[in-house]
């Protein structure tokens, strides 16, 4: 590498590193409404969305209240036209009562910030709010009991694209039983909306070879966006 590219490389990754992903060129414009205009629109977003929080925090409307530690309602700024959904909190989400800490999280965190992004632009909430024990995935029922929390969100925030995480969010919202590697980088809808399906960052660890793949997802997410968008 010559030393001018040297040079380059290392001011961008101190830029990288000072400055949040909002100050990058490549961020996507439009990402987050002003919450101005949300309120404009529904005057009792904010309250209502609170309400909604405290609602699952006190919920016993399935086995999963018995063995949890916290409620994880979501993480992430609810005026975004942006939704993460991945499949239920993990032991370090149900021990901190916060979506994707931990690992995951941190590789999640990641892959935003590769497309401008950071957890400030976007909003993260699973399809069952309590930890399954052992970490196995949410039967039916446990689905059926609480998907309703996250139809309510998904109607708060009215995001403009809706990202799936993960062959269990894929199929209790989007009603898809398809292999993953068929889903990824096709546009879906849901009520309306944009939706793709990518890997759940608990797989990619699993597994560390899915990371280009989920690279490639990612990029792609951002230019749909920006295509449907207009952005
Ligand atoms: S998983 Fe959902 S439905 Fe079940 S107790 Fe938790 S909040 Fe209630």
């Amino acid at each position: 590498m010559s030393e001018i590219k040297k040079k380059l490389t290392d001011y961008f990754r101190q830029q990288g590193e000072l400055y949040p992903a909002e100050y990058f060129f490549d961020k996507m414009p439009g990402i987050l409404r002003t919450p101005s205009s949300v309120s404009s629109e529904n005057p009792n977003f904010i309250s209502n969305f609170q309400r909604l929080d405290e609602e699952a925090k006190n919920c016993f409307a399935c086995d999963l209240a018995q063995t949890r530690t916290n409620v994880v309602f979501g993480d992430g700024n609810p005026n975004t036209n942006l939704l993460f959904i991945g499949e239920a909190p993990g032991e370090n989400e149900d021990l901190q009562g916060k979506a994707f800490v931990g690992r995951a999280g941190k590789l999640l965190d990641d892959l935003l910030k590769e497309i401008g992004l950071n957890r400030s632009h976007v909003y993260i909430a699973n399809i069952v709010k309590c930890r399954p024990p052992a970490n196995r995935q949410p039967v039916p029922a446990e689905v059926n009991a609480c998907i309703h929390f996250l139809l309510h969100q998904i109607e708060f925030i009215q995001p403009r694209m809706i990202i799936c995480l993960g062959l269990v969010a894929a199929k209790a919202l989007l009603k898809l039983d398809l292999p993953l590697g068929r889903m990824r980088s096709q546009v879906f809808t849901f009520q309306g909306i944009d939706a793709m399906v990518t890997y759940h960052p608990a797989a990619i660890l699993r597994n560390i070879n899915l990371m280009e793949a989920a690279r490639e997802d990612f990029k792609k997410i951002k230019q749909i966006y920006q295509e449907n968008s207009g952005s």
